[in-house]
């Protein structure tokens, strides 16, 4: 397992000034038991916590019928700057927009004095990212299974005009049968105008596509999204990503960046460079390694369409589950 370690930082001169803390991330008070928009109309008790992300956390919510639900909790007090506010505001309107069997759902969206709320789909069986922690990777009939998923609902987004830009294992939810439900839509853009290109990212997209980081004359489009599914691909076969390096783990990113800039930008460097392998010490299908590296092409107009995407081989000539078994969370199936 590579962690990442936080760089020590520089010692200190003698008798100067302490620094201020780094991680003194104060928490917000917890949101009420019972949780209730202005109006009274709609109302949930709050009966679990489920994570916290760059902005949000994410409880468990029971609805007046006893329904389960995850309700995502931004404080106000977070939404000062009119950048925050114009950034939650997209979510809620891309996120709302969407509808489709592997997108998480989004139900209603309201607020109190203190917070800003959201209720979404619960998908009580975590992400890909956690059952591939106990996994370590997948086997192909797997990934075939959760790639024409995640595959559907992209092509879903693009022909809604929405790129989600932050495709990974940990924002691909499970729901109690298995079933992929794509979340997260933090750093979603909507394409309101045809051939229109998108300059800026704000946050880090953790599967990031070459063109963001070093094209930004000519801005991304959709294929940023399809290099993402070429970085998951990889990464449920192999059991790590491509371009990861030792040291970079997004939290200690900025630090990174700024004591050891050479070293925070390796991987930059690797996805420029196009510099990938596969191991050696195990099968891994030639079909699958095939459609990796054309999905990985630097030049997003040279990267495969989805529709390419899912009638190459891999997918033509391999077995597709209909279903994967719960068990898989922690043993691979046999499919034979
Ligand atoms: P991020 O970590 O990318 O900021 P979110 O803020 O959307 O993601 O969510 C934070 C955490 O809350 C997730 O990592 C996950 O553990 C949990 N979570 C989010 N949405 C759901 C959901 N619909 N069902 C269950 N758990 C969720």
């Amino acid at each position: 397992q590579q962690e990442a370690t936080p760089p020590k930082p520089p010692p200190k001169a003698p008798g100067s000034p302490p620094l201020p803390r780094q991680n003194s991330k104060t928490t917000p008070p917890s949101p009420p038991k019972i949780i209730t928009d202005k109006s009274g109309r709609l109302q949930f008790s709050r009966v679990g916590f489920l994570g916290e992300g760059g902005f949000a956390r994410v409880y468990e919510v029971q609805d007046v019928r006893g329904a389960r639900l995850a309700c995502k909790v931004v404080t106000k007090s977070s939404l000062k700057t009119k950048k925050a506010k114009t950034k939650l505001y997209a979510e809620i309107k891309i996120h709302r927009s969407l509808q489709h069997p592997n997108i998480v759902n989004f139900q209603e969206c309201f607020e109190d004095s203190d917070n800003v709320y959201m209720t979404l789909e619960l998908c009580p069986s975590g992400s890909l990212m956690d059952m591939l922690r106990r996994r370590r990777r997948f086997t192909e009939p797997e990934a075939r299974f959760f790639m024409v998923q995640l595959i559907g609902a992209c092509h879903y987004m693009h022909t809604h005009q929405v790129i989600h830009r932050d495709l990974k294992l940990g924002n691909l939810f499970l729901d109690a049968n298995m079933n992929v439900k794509v979340g997260d839509f933090g750093l979603a853009a909507l394409i309101e105008n045809p051939g229109e290109r998108k300059k800026t990212i704000c946050g880090t997209p953790n599967y990031i596509a070459p063109e963001v980081l070093f094209d930004t004359a000519n801005g991304h489009s959709f294929e940023v999204d399809t290099w993402s599914i070429g970085v998951i691909l990889y990464t449920l076969v192999v059991g790590r990503p491509p371009f990861q390096t030792k040291d970079v783990k997004a939290i200690y990113k900025q630090v990174l960046l700024y004591l050891y800039l050479d070293r925070a930008n390796e991987s930059s460097r690797r996805i420029r460079d196009n510099e990938y392998e596969f191991p050696t010490e195990r099968v891994i299908s030639s079909a699958v390694q095939h459609l990796i590296s054309q999905i990985l092409t630097p030049v997003p107009s040279q990267r495969p369409t989805l529709h390419e995407i899912v009638d190459h081989a891999f997918f033509t000539q391999g077995p597709v589950p209909s279903y994967i078994p719960t068990s898989a969370h922690d043993a691979a199936p046999d499919f034979g």
